[in-house]
């Protein structure tokens, strides 16, 4: 080999290694970006509005039975974004707003700069704080979240889009649509809420229905402190208490048990039962560490009891939840 083809060998070695050091953290990261405001984020849900707790409010739909391959494993695609917008653009340009906020693309029947601020300001704001505490990896496709400005918007598009009615005021995540459907009216408390549910799936596939709901709902009411998200009381807890000071709460071993199914059709306490479950981890400081160990162990530990008991250092959860529950009843909201 000429001396001249050594040097170009060499010179194409060199910027190949250099170029997938360069791309490779690109794959899993998105650049970090400062708030300089601690946001508190909210939903005010009205005294009528609470019976909803009734029916579940963001239930996830199953993924998709063809999705066999853990999404964990599966090596990200370079995702085209901004032609992804522009296919969304070309389609309901005259009635949408579209932003790119990655891993989302945000569409809204708002001015494009009421949609910008939605995009740049509380979905920014929850991706990097929940990726910052959980999750490394993003959703290996492109989530819509849609963005739709009051009641009459979301019922009448969410059928006209999805083809079926919503069965909740507030808001839901559709992996078969890869799409967050708002009514943005309610406030940016569901808009958190659902935003968990695809980084959940990204990252613990095999994730039961109450961690990922107890975990959702935390977030729905929460907070910046000392750089971090914070799950705050909300208008869940009235029915918990009610439910604790009537002696109506199942146990902690019941609703981890229950499969998907069971716990959407189950309790109306289940979503508070697991928020504030979570509530009690974080104010703790044990809630991080639950999910990092719940999520590496749940091939023998389905329900997440193991990893609680371990995480608590007892075997018995009935004390514990004795214990929890004179908490959970001085708690107070607002
Ligand atoms: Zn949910």
């Amino acid at each position: 080999m000429k001396s001249i083809d050594v040097l170009l060998l060499l010179s194409f070695l060199f910027f190949s290694i250099a170029a997938v050091c360069y791309f490779r953290p690109s794959l899993r990261q998105s650049p970090s970006v400062s708030v300089s405001d601690s946001p508190t984020i909210s939903d005010s849900p009205t005294d009528s509005d609470f019976s909803a707790s009734h029916n579940p409010e963001c239930r996830q739909e199953p993924s998709p039975a063809t999705n066999l391959v853990p999404i964990n494993r599966v090596v990200q695609p370079s995702l085209d974004f901004e032609a992804h917008a522009d296919g969304l653009r070309k389609t309901y340009g005259n009635e949408f707003s579209v932003v790119v906020e990655k891993p989302f693309v945000v569409i809204g029947d708002q001015p494009q700069a009421e949609v910008e601020k939605w995009a740049t300001g509380t979905i920014r704001w929850a991706v990097k704080q929940i990726k910052e505490s959980y999750f490394e990896q993003d959703p290996d496709h492109i989530i819509n979240i849609w963005l739709f400005k009051d009641s009459e918007s979301y019922y009448r598009n969410a059928e006209r889009l999805f083809g079926s009615k919503p069965t909740t005021p507030y808001g839901y995540y559709s992996p078969s649509d890869k799409a967050l459907v708002m009514n943005i009216s309610t406030g940016g408390g569901t808009l958190v809420h659902e935003i968990v549910h695809p980084f959940m799936a990204a990252n613990f596939e095999a994730c039961p229905s109450w961690f990922n709901e107890g975990l959702a709902s935390l977030y729905e009411q929460s907070s910046e402190q000392n750089g971090k998200i914070v799950g705050l009381t909300n208008w869940r807890l009235r029915g918990l208490q009610l439910a604790i000071h009537d002696g109506l709460l199942g146990s902690f071993e019941n609703m981890m048990s229950t499969t998907d199914r069971e716990f959407y059709d189950g309790a109306s306490t289940n979503y508070a039962q697991a928020r504030y479950l979570c509530y009690w981890l974080q104010q703790q400081g044990k809630l991080r560490e639950f999910y990092r160990r719940f999520s590496e162990n749940a091939a023998n530990d389905q329900s997440g009891i193991d990893t609680l008991k371990e995480i608590l250092g007892t075997n018995d959860l009935k004390a514990f939840q004795a214990g929890w529950e004179k908490e959970v009843l001085k708690l107070r909201f607002p």
